[in-house]
């Protein structure tokens, strides 16, 4: 099905992520209801949505969710970002900091800057995209939260972008996958086929290896993820790399590969739309 989003739709999201940021701010430091100042966006490109672009801009009319994993100061509200959310099937944190490198370069980075550059490479090809948050110099939102965001846009697909901080012997990435829960029942097939288009065009872009430590053959079925548990959008997570192993640690810090990662994941993406 076709979806053609009327100004006011479009409108309606806009305002949504906003309210969300700037409700935020003013909330601050009150109950622990709301969420952290933190920054969804949307945004589309120029001239997307419009007919006539069908072999510059395969992905008009489309709406991608990414979902950068952590933030740049979530170590600074460890209070914040350790009260319970519910997942879909239990509590978990808020969120975490994340991972790092061995020499520091932090996983809250990598999944901003591979986000940033896939979100360009999007709208080029014509999509609206949703981030759910718009910096990396912010604390959270909450997984939970974040998944609502990119349910709430009706992302026609979504991505849930990290870097594994796994045992320094294991390599390569692995994709993320749904469990049906409930929430989630109606986007596992989709998702899986999804998961398949990102192992494939991730690795071929990239040349990163598959998981040699987590789940099988690049995949991992998880059912502990708000972001997987909770989405009722076609979705994955990929864990880009194992920043714990000085092999891919020196391939995920650099501005190439990240760039390298984003278009294999803009590749998978128009692979399923298409
Ligand atoms: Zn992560």
């Amino acid at each position: 099905m076709r979806i053609v989003l009327t100004a006011a739709a479009l409108a309606g999201v806009s305002l949504l992520a906003l309210g969300v940021g700037g409700r935020l701010a003013a909330d601050r430091g009150r109950t622990g209801a709301s969420p952290h100042p933190s920054s969804a966006n949307t945004s589309g490109s120029p001239g997307g949505g419009s007919g006539g672009h069908a072999q510059t801009q395969p992905l008009a009319g489309k709406i991608v969710g990414i979902d950068p994993g952590h933030n740049g100061r979530n170590y600074a509200d460890p209070a914040y970002i350790d009260h319970l959310v519910w997942n879909g099937r239990e509590e978990e944190t808020c969120d975490t900091t994340g991972t790092e490198t061995d020499g520091g370069y932090t996983e809250a980075s990598f999944n901003f800057e591979v986000a940033r550059s896939l979100a360009a490479d999007l709208r080029a090809e014509g999509a609206r995209v949703v981030m759910t948050r718009g910096s990396n110099s912010g604390v959270g939102p909450c997984v939970n939260r974040r998944s609502q965001i990119l349910d709430g846009a009706h992302a026609n697909v979504a991505i849930d972008i990290h870097a594994d901080g796994g045992p320094p012997q294991g390599r390569g990435f692995a994709v993320l996958e749904p469990v049906a829960d409930g929430p989630n029942d109606r986007v596992i097939a989709a998702s899986r086929r999804f998961g398949a288009d990102v192992i494939r065009r991730y690795a071929a872009v990239t040349g990163m290896p598959r998981s040699n430590y987590d789940g099988s053959g690049g995949i991992s079925f998880r059912d502990n993820l708000a972001g997987l548990n909770l989405t009722t959008v076609p979705k994955v997570l990929i864990e880009c790399g194992n920043m714990r192993n000085a092999i891919d640690a020196s391939r995920l810090v650099r501005a190439a590969f990240q760039r390298k990662a984003a278009r294999g994941l803009a590749e998978a993406i128009t692979e399923y739309l298409r």
